[in-house]
């Protein structure tokens, strides 16, 4: 287990198309608890594993509707979706840039765990929309690609702010 480099936006491992994994073995083991770990020390909410440079369909994504419990997902793919709500984004390939990006409100994946083992979830809200971010990213894809500007944490303070003062905010 270890804490490994994230790559930037900009390294063309992240724009490629991952593969699916067909071993359920130790190396995939060692895979899911390095993105744990790098995970938790970057204090992120999700983390795809092309994002250090492996390209499989392996992510892992915190449950913050179940006390932060990480969901490991392999070969995931979404299976249902509904609603449409707007909200900022980020990404740990992306540092300190954000955007707003709409995605469905509600999300149901299938994926495997770590032994092969089929499951299905629904989640909503910011879990909802890190499977979106997450599985994208095992296609080559980064939010960015979502929105037309991106904003500085403390740009979007101030607009949020903005927005609560019942000002017109962003657009
Ligand atoms: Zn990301």
């Amino acid at each position: 287990m270890s804490v490994r480099k994230i790559l930037q936006r900009g390294d063309p491992v992240l724009s490629k198309t991952a593969h699916p994994v067909t071993e359920f073995n130790a190396r995939l083991h060692n895979l899911l608890d390095d993105l744990r770990d790098t995970l938790a020390k970057a204090d992120g909410v999700g983390l795809a594993a092309p994002q250090i440079g492996i390209l499989r369909r392996v992510a892992l994504v915190i449950d913050t509707l179940d006390d932060n419990k990480p969901i490991e997902l392999v070969n995931p793919r979404v299976v249902a979706f509904s609603g449409a709500e707007e909200g900022t984004e980020g990404c740990l390939s992306v540092p300190g840039l954000f955007g707003y990006v709409t995605r469905p409100t509600e999300v149901t994946v299938e994926a495997q765990d770590r032994y092969g083992t089929p499951f299905t979830i629904t989640r909503t809200g910011l879990t909802a929309r890190c499977f979106c971010h997450e599985i994208e990213h095992l296609d080559g894809h980064l939010f960015v690609e979502h929105t037309d500007k991106l904003y500085t944490g403390e740009e979007l303070d101030e607009m949020e702010k903005e927005k609560k003062k019942g000002k017109k905010g962003r657009k």
